[in-house]
């Protein structure tokens, strides 16, 4: 029998569990190698009953005192009560639905084994449905006196079958398993062999570490953890090496073009901002694009960084463009690069949906003859009706806005592959980032301009709100501006609308003499957008928005910002909200609100506020607590759901799949050595199966 026939014929299989196999995807042995445990009982010794603690699982014998409530007597038995005794103590069992068969099976006075979690009730040990072990049974090396794999459920086959027939199928058919990986590899990655880890995965040897195995830790599983990274590195790598194949216009620099750029920018940069440039400079030089993600926290300065680029770009007489998510940052790009090129003779164009038509025609002409030299602009660049005459330079501001398909939709506008840039302003973890941008080179701007002065923030109850508002007082009274910011309820936009409104008029009372403003999702995007720019000139003092407002806008005077309901937001976008202050040369503070029921928890959790202004700190942070499916960009992303890594626990991993497919790629990019055989054929399967 082959791993590929029917499991039909595994021994104690047959046509009927058969049936039931396949309707949980499993057709074949090699099927049920995959179907893997959801977790292990650690069964090596029984415990005595005196040993018992909560919480533990384990495997106890001893005699039926006493058995209850299943009896003919009661009409429809509730709850079946059995007391077992080892000399040592007494344990209840009891089981809450059950076939009245499962009462034959305890007899007064007869021995029985019985394996499950322990609890306390009233100080008595108790165990809620556990697993009954004949006596032929818990002597039998598969159920009993080893660490045991617990499956999950396959409907209508009870888990001690299904344990039996996977120990059938990995004595007969994991040593089949061919390897796919050589050697060195598995060397790096400190993983054993596949079928090593088959076998130790469904039955993990007796001298195993049984609380790795729960954890999936054990070498054993860390190799499929790091097949599913490998392949999804390996992809990278490719999309990479593809990347590097394209040619590009080079974009060279000269001292000449940097003193021209140097005398005019307005401030000093920062070191990273050098460092960044220099990296960036590097890139623009070759003849294959540059495909570089700069990361940098709000405030950072990105924007400079990006202008630079651009204008190299315009040095070599070719076109940059620009794009921004919302009209209000397009406009704000602009204008800073229109008076950054004053007095040069570089054109910057604006493109927005918000353009009179006739402007809007008038842009895209000279797009298309090439006056503009400089293109910024929202979605509106990369319409079809859009064309560039020499399009060089792409730069997209707030990447995570974007998806990858408008990611390529900018690079169509070029006629050879362009250079890009893009740039974001949420601090991705590390791990994250080689998962999701292993295909990029990164930048990260990790200084802040001299002169900042970091954001001072509080967590603050409900019984607090009184300070705030004296705070808030005070700053207004010195001429600052205030954002109150609460979360949007996407589920319910009305409730949204409510509290935002409420807010806002509570805010009108309590500040009697400052014009607030409201924004909110209901508004129509001109709306928001001519509040905000309201705010921003300081015609409005007070803006309270649902987070409609984009981070990104620069409001220096703007000195305090309160969030409300802070608990029901994400660390990192705490933190890109707070980014909204603290742009000028007043100290700022942020309010972290939350409300007195959630308060200890909540206040636990967003402390690290108050102790970092670090935005990778933060990230990290976020992604322990919630996982990277939340974070910004990931979902976009298209990076595949992992079933066996989990970006957190297997960072270490993942760094060793990016090496070994980057050293992989480099020696044989089409694995055509014999030696690669099995790896294009890991590759092979898991790319079918990712297609159904
Ligand atoms: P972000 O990285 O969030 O896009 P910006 O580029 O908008 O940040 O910069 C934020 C503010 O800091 C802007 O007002 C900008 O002019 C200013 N800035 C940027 N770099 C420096 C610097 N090196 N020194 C002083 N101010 C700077
Ligand atoms: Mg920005």
């Amino acid at each position: 029998m082959t791993a590929q026939d029917s499991i039909q014929y595994v021994k104690g299989v047959g046509p009927r569990l058969a049936e039931k196999l396949l309707a949980r995807g499993i057709r074949t042995p090699q099927d049920a190698l995959y179907f893997f445990p959801k977790g292990y009982q650690d069964r090596r010794r029984t415990v005595p009953i005196r040993e018992l603690s909560a919480g533990m699982t384990v495997p106890v014998r001893g005699k039926v005192l006493s058995v209850q409530g299943g009896g003919r007597l009661f009409r429809g038995p509730r709850l079946l009560e059995v007391v077992i005794g080892d000399g040592t103590g007494r344990v209840v069992a009891k089981w809450f639905r059950f076939h009245p068969s499962l009462v034959e099976r305890f007899r007064v006075g007869e021995p029985v084994t019985l394996c499950g979690t322990v609890r306390l009730f009233r100080f008595l040990p108790e165990m809620h449905h556990p697993e009954i072990l004949s006596t032929e049974e818990a002597a039998d090396p598969i159920h009993s006196g080893r660490i045991v794999p617990v499956y999950p459920d396959v409907e209508g086959i009870p888990p001690r079958i299904v344990r039996k027939i996977q120990w059938e199928v990995v004595r007969n058919h994991a040593d089949k398993e061919a390897e796919c990986f050589p050697p060195w590899v598995l060397e790096k990655a400190g993983v054993p062999p596949l079928h090593e880890s088959l076998v130790a995965i469904h039955f993990p040897r007796d001298d195993a570490d049984a609380a790795s195995f729960r954890e999936f830790s054990s070498p054993q599983q860390k190799r499929l953890v790091f097949g599913e990274l490998f392949s999804l590195q390996w992809a990278l790598a490719k999309r990479r090496a593809g990347m590097d194949r394209e040619s590009a216009t080079p974009l060279p620099w000269d001292p000449e073009i940097v003193g021209e750029i140097k005398r005019r920018l307005p401030f000093d940069l920062t070191g990273a901002q050098r460092r960044v440039v220099n990296e960036i400079l590097k890139d623009l030089k070759q003849p294959h694009p540059m495909h570089r993600l700069l990361q940098g926290d709000v405030g950072s300065g990105k924007t400079i960084v990006a202008w630079i680029a651009a204008m190299v770009a315009w040095r070599h007489g070719v076109q940059a463009a620009v794009m921004a998510p919302t009209e209000i940052l397009a406009e704000q790009h602009y204008r800073r690069f229109a008076s950054l090129a004053k007095g040069l003779p570089a054109r910057v164009d604006l493109l927005s949906a918000a353009l009179p038509p006739k402007e809007r025609e008038a842009a895209r002409e000279r797009i298309r003859n090439g006056e503009t030299d400089i293109a910024v602009g929202t979605h509106a660049l990369i319409q079809e009706s859009v064309e560039f005459r020499d399009l060089a330079l792409g730069v997209i501001d707030e990447q995570h806005r974007f998806g990858v398909l408008q990611r390529a939709a900018l690079r169509g506008k070029a006629k050879t592959s362009p250079h890009l840039l893009v740039m974001t302003a949420t601090p991705i973890p590390r791990t994250l980032a080689i998962a999701l941008y292993g295909d990029l080179d990164v930048s990260v701007i990790d200084e802040m301009p001299k002169g900042r002065i970091p954001v001072r923030t509080r967590v603050v109850t409900e019984t607090g709100r009184r300070k705030v508002f004296e705070e808030m007082r005070r700053e207004l009274d010195q001429g600052g501006r205030a954002y109150v910011v609460l979360p949007l309820v996407e589920e319910s936009e009305k409730i949204a609308l409510r509290d935002a409104v409420r807010t806002a008029e509570r805010i009108r009372e309590a500040f009697p003499d400052i014009p607030v403003g409201l924004l909110h999702g209901r508004m129509k995007a001109e709306e928001k957008e001519s509040g905000m720019r309201r705010f921003k000139e300081g015609e409005l003092r007070v803006l309270v928005s649902t987070t409609v407002v984009e981070v990104g806008v620069d409001v220096p005077e703007a000195t305090i910002i309160v969030i409300e309901h802070a608990e029901r937001f994400g660390l990192s976008q705490l933190h890109q909200l707070r980014g909204r202050v603290g742009r000028g040369l007043r100290p700022s503070s942020c309010y972290l609100m939350v409300g007195n029921e959630q308060g200890e928890d909540a206040a636990a959790r967003l402390s690290i506020m108050e102790r970092t202004t670090d935005g990778f700190r933060i990230a990290e942070e976020d992604l322990k607590i919630r996982g990277p499916g939340d974070f910004a960009g990931v979902r976009q992303s298209g990076i595949p759901d992992l079933v066996f890594a989990d970006l957190v626990r297997d960072a270490g991993m993942l760094q060793v799949a990016k090496e070994v497919a980057g050293e992989l790629h480099g020696k044989d990019p089409d694995l055509k050595e014999p030696a690669h055989e099995g790896i294009r054929r890991f590759l092979a399967r898991r790319a079918a199966t990712a297609l159904d």
